[in-house]
């Protein structure tokens, strides 16, 4: 289904990244994963998705919220993979404290991931969209960035910014051909999370269980082929947010 399309994928090493580029690359696309740190795991995962799918895949190490790095990994992604059709803005910090007591750090740290990460690729990303008159930008916010949660200001910030990123990505590429739709995950079983499995709010998902990365990727792999769905928000949250 996705057979011919490049996917860059940010935050491709691990978690909810992780099963997105599994996902893509089951659907025949060929996936540049973009990671932080973890090379070893972003190395593994193209190994695997090359046996497994056949597909090209290559691991880019590229901090999404320097502007001239994203700018150099997506020309070098370009020159290896001639374009990019789906771009998955995925990576994702938190940094967590009470409003009172936050460090202007964490604030700035979360928003420069999270928000500007998206910005920069988005940015670097859309020259090759409009020259192929066509894409799908794919945002993963959180439910955070729609209801709030106390602990967690820098966060909310930054996933509400990716919902107000989307909409007028959107509406501005609409008429190139290209879309722009986020999916806001509830609580999803991976690295992030593995504090909350007890906690009351884990306890509070109408479904009763925390979500796995895989369920947020059939969202992903749904937008990344969905012609006529753009602006949306795609809650993959047990119903936490209804
Ligand atoms: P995770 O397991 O902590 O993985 C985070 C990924 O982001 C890793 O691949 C990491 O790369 C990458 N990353 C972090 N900072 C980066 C940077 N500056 N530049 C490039 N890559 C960077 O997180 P996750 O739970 O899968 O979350 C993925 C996304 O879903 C995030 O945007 C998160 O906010 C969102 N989300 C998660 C949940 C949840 O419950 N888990 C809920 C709602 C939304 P390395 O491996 O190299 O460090």
């Amino acid at each position: 289904m996705l057979k011919g399309k490049v996917a860059l994928v940010t935050g491709g090493s691990r978690g909810i990244g992780a099963a997105v580029v599994r996902k893509l690359a089951s659907q025949g696309a060929d996936v540049a994963v973009v990671y932080a740190g973890s090379e070893e795991a972003a190395e593994a995962i193209c190994r695997e998705i090359r046996e497994e799918y056949g597909v090209k895949a290559g691991a880019y190490r590229c901090n999404v919220a320097d502007f001239a790095e994203v700018k150099q990994t997506v020309n070098q992604v370009k020159a290896d993979f001639g374009t990019v059709n789906i771009l998955v803005n995925n990576a994702g910090i938190t940094k967590d404290g009470l409003i009172a007591t936050m460090k202007e750090q964490d604030f700035d740290d979360v928003i420069s991931v999270n928000l500007k990460g998206a910005f920069n690729m988005i940015r670097h990303c859309t020259g090759l969209f409009i020259r192929n008159r066509g894409g799908s930008i794919i945002n993963i916010s959180s439910v955070t960035g729609i209801m709030g949660n106390a602990g967690q200001a820098n966060y909310a910030a930054s996933k509400a910014g990716v919902i107000g990123l989307t909409k007028s990505v959107a509406r501005e590429l609409a008429p190139r051909g290209v879309t722009c739709n986020a999916v806001a995950p509830g609580f999803i079983d991976t690295d992030m999370t593995k504090e909350l499995h007890d906690s009351p709010l884990a306890a509070s998902i109408p479904l009763g269980r925390m979500g796995k990365p895989e369920e947020v990727a059939e969202a992903v792999a749904y937008l990344a082929s969905a012609g006529y769905v753009t602006g949306t928000v795609i809650q993959v949250d047990g119903g936490i947010a209804m």
